[in-house]
This record gives structure tokens, C-alpha cells and sequence, in this order.
């Protein structure tokens, strides 16, 4: 009988041991499962330059393959993740599969582009997250700037003095630091202000009602405020050329969505880096 785990629609299944007693797996010994089986795979989404659409990055977008559930989605894991604290070693993972891809694409010979982590607030906020980090890009040969680490409002809002630190350290040493989904939360001006943040990303739905005058009016003064703060502005969620064509005219450097690609496996994203498509 499957179950539906409280707050998220991770489904786990009623399982039985070996010795035929049943036993209902929790969220976190199937993540734990998973961990250990090696379950989980990464997407990389283009992200290309406003004015010609050239690939200039990738964003890692982790997906869960479960035998006999098929691939599920982030948002229905990730949760589940953070609340048993194994994001820890499942972000550990995810950052180290981006490094062996990059040292990969790199070893391929072809042009290399920055490839985009996405960090929950607990990677972030834990001390040894900037070492871990940097050790990983050494165990690789990776140059620090060819990784951008994600991070969303949520930490620096409750912990800013120890998120900034973070942060610094990091961009310290050559990683870019982006901003995810900008303007979905709050006290969003004064992170722009008070991180030591290299770009920030237009939540999609503030890219969506585009190109209506109010909107386009609001992604402006977002990139004003970014020019103001020497913040490269990505837009996220482009799905038609209206999209793109008025991101580009609001003052976005760089756009993302399902209009260029959406997230690619390895062979697919290989042929954008070789300008193949
Ligand atoms: P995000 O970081 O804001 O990633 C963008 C999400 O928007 C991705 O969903 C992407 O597939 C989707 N997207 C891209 N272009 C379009 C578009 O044109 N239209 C629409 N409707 N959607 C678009 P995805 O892959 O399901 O990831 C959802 C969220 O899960 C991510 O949002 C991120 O917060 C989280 N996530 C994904 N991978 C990781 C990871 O490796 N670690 C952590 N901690 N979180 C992750
Ligand atoms: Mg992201
Ligand atoms: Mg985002
Ligand atoms: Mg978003």
C-alpha cells in the first residue's frame, strides 16, 4: 500500500524484510536507500546570453530515480531531505557528480562552460560547507570559477551575519554565488544589498505575465537595482520569444527556460557545449 509521506508527495511503499515481517520504509531510509544505490542523477539546463542566446552555463538539476517509481521530481524530495538533515550528504553528492561532469567536459577538449549548484540553507549554514566545497573542485582539478553555487532566500534571511560570512569565503577563493528565485520571498532588497552575491535569478513568476507593462516595469527595476550592485541578472523561466525579447529589453544578461532547453541529460547538454544542439 503506498503512503503518502505528510507535506510532500514522496510515495513509499510498504516493504517487506526478509524474514516476511513488514515494515514501512520512512522518507529517510528510502533517501538513505537511495544514497547508497546511487539513485540519483543529474540534469543540466542551458543558460544562454540575452542578446545572441550563445550557452554560456548550465544549471544541475538533480533527479531521484527510483526502481519500479520512475523519476521524481526535486520538489518532492528535497523537503523531505532538509527535514531529515540528509541534504547534507545528498548535496555532498550532487556537488561532486557536477565536478566529475565538469572535469569531464573539460578532459572532452571542447569549450567548458560555469555549471550552476543549487544549495539548500543547511549546506550552506554548515561551517565546513566552504572547505568541503573547495576540496571538491581540488579532488577534481576543477577552477572555482567554472562553479556557481545557488542559494535561496531562506538562509540569509534567518542567519545573514553567518551566511554572508559564508558566502565570502567562498567567493574569496573564485566561486560565484547566485541568488535563486528572486522576489518569491521577503527582506529580498536587503539580501541584494548585504550578500557578497555575484548574480542574481528573476523567479519565473515574475518572467511569466511578461511582456505586460507592469511586469516588464517590476523585471526593470530589478536590473537596475542589480547594475546599481554590479549583480548580473539571469531570468528564469523563458518560455516564449515574448519572454525572452522583453527580459533582454527590462535589462536581463542572461536567460533560462523551456523556450532554449529544457534540463538535458549528459549527451544532450554535450551537444549544446559543442554548439550542436
Ligand atoms: P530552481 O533552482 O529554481 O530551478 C528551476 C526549476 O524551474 C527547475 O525545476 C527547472 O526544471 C524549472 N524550469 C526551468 N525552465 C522552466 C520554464 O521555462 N518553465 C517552467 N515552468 N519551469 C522551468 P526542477 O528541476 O523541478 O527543480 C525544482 C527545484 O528543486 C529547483 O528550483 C531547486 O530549488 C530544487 N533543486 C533542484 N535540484 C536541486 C539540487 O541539486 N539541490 C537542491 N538543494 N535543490 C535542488
Ligand atoms: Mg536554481
Ligand atoms: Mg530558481
Ligand atoms: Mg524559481
Amino acid at each position: 500500500e503506498a503512503k503518502r509521506l505528510p507535506g510532500t508527495s514522496v510515495h513509499y511503499a510498504q516493504e517487506h524484510t526478509p524474514n516476511g515481517m513488514g515494515a514501512l520504509l520512512t522518507a529517510e531510509q528510502a533517501l538513505r536507500a537511495g544514497l547508497k544505490n546511487e539513485e540519483f542523477t543529474l540534469l543540466y539546463q542551458p543558460k544562454v546570453d540575452a542578446r545572441d542566446h550563445r550557452l554560456v552555463g548550465f544549471e544541475a538539476l538533480v533527479r531521484w530515480d527510483r526502481p519500479g517509481q520512475g523519476r521524481i521530481s526535486p520538489l518532492d524530495f528535497i523537503p523531505a531531505a532538509e527535514r531529515t538533515g540528509l541534504i547534507v550528504p545528498l548535496g555532498a553528492l550532487i556537488l561532486t557528480q557536477a565536478c566529475r561532469q565538469i572535469a569531464q567536459w573539460r578532459a572532452d577538449g571542447g569549450a567548458v562552460v560555469p555549471v550552476a549548484v543549487n544549495v539548500s540553507p543547511l549546506q550552506l549554514l554548515d561551517a565546513g560547507f566552504p572547505t568541503a566545497v573547495m576540496r571538491t573542485l581540488a579532488e577534481f582539478d576543477v577552477p572555482p570559477a567554472l562553479l556557481t553555487l545557488e542559494i535561496t532566500e531562506s538562509a540569509a534571511v534567518t542567519h545573514m551575519a553567518q551566511a554572508r560570512d559564508q558566502i565570502g569565503q567562498l567567493r574569496q577563493q573564485g566561486v560565484e554565488v547566485a541568488l535563486d528565485d528572486f522576489g518569491t520571498g521577503f527582506s529580498s532588497l536587503n539580501m541584494l544589498r548585504g550578500l557578497p552575491l555575484s548574480t542574481v535569478k528573476i523567479d519565473r513568476s515574475l518572467i511569466d505575465p511578461m511582456p505586460a507593462p507592469d511586469a516588464a516595469a517590476v523585471v526593470k527595476s530589478i536590473c537596475d537595482l542589480a547594475g546599481v550592485l554590479s549583480l548580473e541578472v539571469v531570468a528564469e523561466g523563458v518560455e516564449t520569444t515574448e519572454h525572452a525579447a522583453a527580459a533582454l529589453a527590462a535589462g536581463c544578461n542572461v536567460l533560462q527556460g523551456y523556450y532554449f532547453a529544457k534540463p538535458l541529460d549528459v549527451p544532450a547538454a554535450s551537444d549544446w557545449l559543442q554548439g550542436r544542439r
